[in-house]
């Protein structure tokens, strides 16, 4: 790509990159009004594409006329170019590493209003408001005006507010001078009314204060804190990963905090990505208590409220922004540190469309920013600790709870052969009563919502599924519901619970397994004397509730938390001294490769949340199998010990974070297009595999999806070279025309470092 060209001249082409899935730039003419000084790299243009009017941005120009001449694109739309240089680097780095196409890139790096036809200018209107001010008066009307102030201190008042400068009618009525005031105050000449623009102010700038302002005490570090915070300050201003390994509980924010802080006092923007759901009310209110100007983005967050984030950034405004995945595509005027918390969380990958992830991309950017990453974690990626081991990333470590809380203590609880009463074996129901007596809260965590995971008939023995899907279908009933529904969580399918078996036609279906409404149920009828909160994606729609019922909890009677992982992400519950695990161990032996990472981050990160105040906590895990050499390590020597083991095994497979990997997915309404497109690829590159292994096509491991089958290539080889040129290939050969037939009736897709294979 062309840097900025100095000396600007009328160009003959644009080159555009236009928001279609192919792999290549568009030529235009300049439209027909075109300033003779623009600089039309990273600004876009309303173009014709076809029969839609879609928006080109202009990465190349070229002064040499080309026959035949291009059609001219219809407007340009901005005048000072919206991508910068930098801001193009990364779209496209974005591009070529995850093989993705450009003109699909560039829009992810602008706001949601600026990917449409809309300027600048016309997306954040500038509002013309009344305003009043002081005029001057002759003798005559001073005389006049000076009775009238005697007899009316509120109009005496609102002169000498506006003594010391023009106000906003709004600022006016807002400090409690009403409207006839105001018009008396006209009528008598005292005051004079007059318009004046207001943009809208930067969203940063709401809090007016100065931008280092320390608003909240900050805590005693401890050493290991303490340690932290100078080796990662010390490094301000170059680039330097930290894998910041901190126990659950160990105050690694309060480490986050103390680094932004060095950061402010010298200048500088602090980017801090936090997983989706972690990004609660109670997470943005610890940072905006030390910090001003800092803003918040993540998906709930409006599409204006998006463009201002955006701006403030991209002009320094905002020194702080919190984000989840996609605040690391933001532009920033002076970018001085990036901290990635929890960052081996599952959200930080992008799952559909550019399939990057977040915590990847934030290690790019902090190299071409210069300046330190922090990755915290107490259950990091093994790609992070493998950095860490290399010594391409330093490694803080946290192994003291802050504040003196104690860590949990682990145990198995063999329940082979044990009759369980909705889940719970009898000695976990013996430790569940004994928590709640001593006054303390409990939490059980299933990995599963809905009523049971499936529904079965007693008879045949069939298991209603999704057609869609061939997945069993879960079963959800509310309390107090008669009849419940089947939900697919697949594909998001849903029905009424059937009366009959569909095969059989006989009508007791009996639900079977155990999800959290089941749980729910079953504990309040066995501990009525205390609250049961159940939390889970269905309850937790609503962003304000789940925080309703945080702050109940944290009110601290006794009583019993049961849920999925959004229990396990960030929360602190201080009187929460037992949690039960019932089938979490279960993942471990799932298929994808990456699936005993998962479940022993789960575990850990639920098991982290049992006593982190003054009262000890204790942990129990319910298992089938109790020799388990994962569950077993894990147990053992903790998530560390675990992830040695894990990290030897993975090594011996040539399995990531060993090797580099590439997913190429297809998937067509009929299994035999899906398998045919991917088998022809493989012919064609048979010879051109630069060494790498390709490996199927085989079906995915979830193989039929919303009424589509699925199947996968998988590329894999120790280095990354090799891999991304296996790519280009791969790429090449379906933009080949030969290709054409194969893909008519197949979606494709290419995943770079793929987090699952499912
Ligand atoms: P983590 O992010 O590592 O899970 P947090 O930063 O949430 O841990 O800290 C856990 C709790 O410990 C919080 O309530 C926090 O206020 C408290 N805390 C952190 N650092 C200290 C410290 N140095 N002294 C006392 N309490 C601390
Ligand atoms: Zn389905």
């Amino acid at each position: 790509m062309k840097e900025n060209l100095p000396a600007i001249q009328r160009p003959a082409v644009l080159r555009l990159a236009v928001p279609v899935p192919l792999y290549q730039l568009f030529d235009y003419a300049p439209p027909p009004e075109f300033p003779a000084d623009c600089a039309c790299i990273g600004a876009r243009f309303e173009i014709k594409f076809g029969r839609q009017t879609l928006i080109g941005i202009c990465i190349e120009t070229d002064p040499d006329e080309p026959h035949p001449e291009p059609k001219p694109a219809q407007r340009l739309l901005d005048v000072q170019p919206l991508l910068d240089a930098p801001a193009l680097r990364l779209g496209q780095w974005l591009a070529d590493y995850y093989h993705h196409p450009i003109g699909e890139v560039l829009p992810l790096l602008l706001p949601p209003m600026l990917r449409r036809a809309v300027t600048l200018d016309e997306a954040v209107p500038s509002r013309t408001v009344r305003a009043y001010r002081r005029t001057r008066l002759d003798a005559a009307q001073q005389e006049a005006l000076a009775a009238e102030l005697k007899r009316s201190p509120k109009k005496r008042a609102a002169l000498e507010h506006l003594d010391q400068g023009p106000q906003t009618r709004l600022e006016l009525l807002e400090q409690g001078f009403s409207s006839p005031t105001l018009n008396a105050l006209l009528k008598l000449s005292a005051i004079e009314a007059f318009e004046t623009e207001l943009a809208d102010p930067p969203a940063g700038a709401r809090t007016p204060a100065p931008s280092a302002a320390v608003t909240a005490a900050p805590l005693i570090l401890n050493a290991q804190q303490e340690q932290a915070v100078s080796a990662i300050t010390a490094r301000l201003g170059t680039f330097q990963p930290f894998l910041l390994d901190g126990v659950t509980g160990s105050g690694k924010t309060e480490v986050y905090l103390r680094v932004i802080e060095a950061l402010l006092g010298r200048a500088g923007q602090a980017l801090v990505l936090i997983p989706e759901i972690a990004l609660t009310p109670q997470t943005q209110a610890r940072f905006q208590a030390r910090f001003t100007a800092t803003a918040c983005l993540h998906s709930q967050v409006a599409d204006r409220e998006r463009l201002r984030i955006w701006q403030g950034c991209r002009d320094g405004s905002i020194s702080v922004l919190i984000g989840t995945r996609s605040a690391a595509l933001l532009p920033f005027a002076q970018l001085g540190l990036i901290i990635v918390d929890e960052e081996h969380d599952a959200s930080y990958t992008q799952l559909d469309g550019l399939r990057y992830s977040a915590r990847d991309l934030a290690v790019k950017r902090a190299a071409d920013s210069g300046v330190p990453l922090v990755l915290g974690s107490a259950t990091p990626a093994l790609e992070s600790i493998r950095n860490a081991d290399a010594g391409r990333y330093q490694r803080l470590e946290l192994n003291e709870r802050a504040g003196g809380a104690r860590f949990p203590e682990m145990q198995l609880l063999d329940i082979r052969g044990q009759r369980l009463h909705d889940g719970l074996s009898p000695p976990l129901l013996r430790e569940i009563r004994a928590h709640l007596d001593s006054g303390a809260q409990v939490l059980i965590f299933i990995n599963r919502r809905g009523y049971a995971p499936s529904l079965i008939c007693s008879r045949c023995g069939t298991v209603l599924e999704c057609p869609a899907c061939e997945r069993p279908l879960t079963y959800h009933r509310r309390r107090g519901e008669q009849r419940g529904s089947l939900q697919c969580h697949h594909c998001g399918r849903q029905q009424p619970e059937p009366e009959r078996c569909p095969a059989c036609t006989h009508p007791n279906l009996t639900p079977v397994g155990i999800g959290t409404q089941r749980s729910e149920l079953a504990l309040r009828e066995r501990f009525p004397d205390v609250t049961v909160h159940r939390i889970d994606r269905d309850t937790a729609r609503s962003k304000q509730r789940l925080e309703a019922q945080f702050a109940a909890i944290n009110r601290g009677q006794p009583a019993i938390l049961v849920g999925t992982q959004i229990l396990a992400k960030g929360h602190h519950f201080p009187h929460v001294t037992l949690v039960a695990l019932l089938n979490a161990d279960a993942g471990l032996t799932a298929p994808d490769f990456r699936a005993g990472e998962r479940t022993a981050q789960l575990i850990t990160q639920v098991a982290g949340r049992a006593g982190r105040a003054e009262r000890p906590g204790q942990v129990t895990i319910q298992t089938l199998q109790p020799e388990q050499p994962l569950l077993r390590a894990l147990i053992q020597a903790g998530y560390r010990g675990f992830a040695r083991s894990e990290l030897e095994r993975r090594e011996a497979a040539g399995l990531p974070p060993y090797a580099a990997m590439l997913l190429l997915r297809a998937e067509a309404a009929q299994a035999a297009d899906a398998e045919g497109l991917l088998r022809w690829l493989l012919r064609q590159v048979r010879n051109r595999l630069h060494g790498t292994e390709l490996l199927g096509p085989v079906p995915a491991p979830q193989p039929k999806l919303a009424n589509r089958y699925r199947f996968q290539l998988l590329g894999l080889h120790p280095n990354r070279g090799p891999l991304h040129a296996l790519a280009r290939e791969l790429l090449a050969t379906l933009s080949s025309d030969a290709a054409r037939p194969h893909l008519r009736r197949v979606r494709w897709s290419i995943d770079i470092d793929p987090y699952d294979s499912l």
